[in-house]
């Protein structure tokens, strides 16, 4: 990883959009604090596209389209979007069904899975914005819980057991019977909503974010950032970040913006 002032003023120039993660990343322990709130306001003034990737619910997404400067969410680490529309939000779904209908095959197996989970480790409780999620569930392991790494690693083998996809960030644990992950449900969210070439949207969008689950981003996509607080994750990164932050979380993000706006001016 290098430092942020390494980053090029044609590399930064050349930038259609930024991607970013949510937690940890953009929010500093869950919450939006005002150097990252301002920094989005700030990004969007200079004309870059903004796009939250996150493993946060859909349903989270259908408020934040409608509050906050950006363009669109690819939610539930890939297989979810919500675009907005005038003043609207319309959630797009990775297959051929009604936003709000739940898949019943879908629904059935991870409903199983939970089940199985809660009987054969039931300390580990489920994440407290399931509700609000439509193609995955997930678990808490460091949003309130403080799961150990052991039982964690126990979790991921029973989900990866059962047929689904596993992935984690900083909070949560999730499984998935969805195809995509972050970056491919990224490139396609830019194909359909921007029109994008998938090759061309690797090198045009940059990606901001801080764990495990941002690693098909950080492999995927030419400009890549990591707030600070990337380093714990590190080993769990078959790729890293290209440049890194000083500072932590929203404050981060927000040392990313200037450095971004400042090269682009
Ligand atoms: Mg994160």
């Amino acid at each position: 990883m290098r430092p942020l002032a390494s980053l090029g003023r044609d590399e930064a120039r050349g930038l259609t959009g930024l991607l970013f993660d949510l937690d940890d990343t953009v929010l500093t322990h869950g919450l939006l604090e005002r150097a990252a709130f301002g920094a989005l306001w700030d990004l969007h003034d200079a004309g870059l596209k903004l796009v939250a990737v996150t493993g946060r619910p859909s349903g989270w997404a259908e408020v934040l389209v409608r509050q906050w400067p950006i363009d669109g969410a690819v939610t539930e680490n890939g297989a979810v979007f919500v675009v907005r529309e005038g003043r609207g939000a319309r959630v797009i779904l990775d297959e051929p069904r009604v936003a709000g209908e739940p898949s019943p095959a879908r629904d059935a197996r991870l409903e199983a899975l939970v089940a199985e989970v809660r009987a054969a480790m039931p300390a580990i409780e489920l994440a407290d914005d399931v509700g609000g999620r439509r193609s995955d569930v997930a678990w808490d392991i460091g949003e309130r819980a403080k799961v150990p790494e052991a039982d964690v690693a126990a979790l991921a083998r029973r989900v990866v057991g059962a047929g689904a996809r596993t992935t984690r960030s900083s909070v949560h644990l999730h499984a998935t019977f969805a195809r995509d992950d972050k970056a491919s449900g990224a490139t396609r969210f830019l194909r359909e909503r921007f029109g994008e070439d998938p090759g061309r949207s690797l090198a045009r969008w940059a990606f901001v974010g801080d764990s495990a689950n941002d690693a098909a981003c950080f492999a995927a996509f030419r400009t890549t950032f990591g707030v600070a607080n990337v380093r714990a994750f590190l080993a769990k990164l078959s790729v890293p970040p290209r440049f890194v932050a000083r500072a932590e979380r929203g404050e981060g993000f927000a040392e990313i913006a200037r450095t971004l706006i400042a090269l682009r001016a």
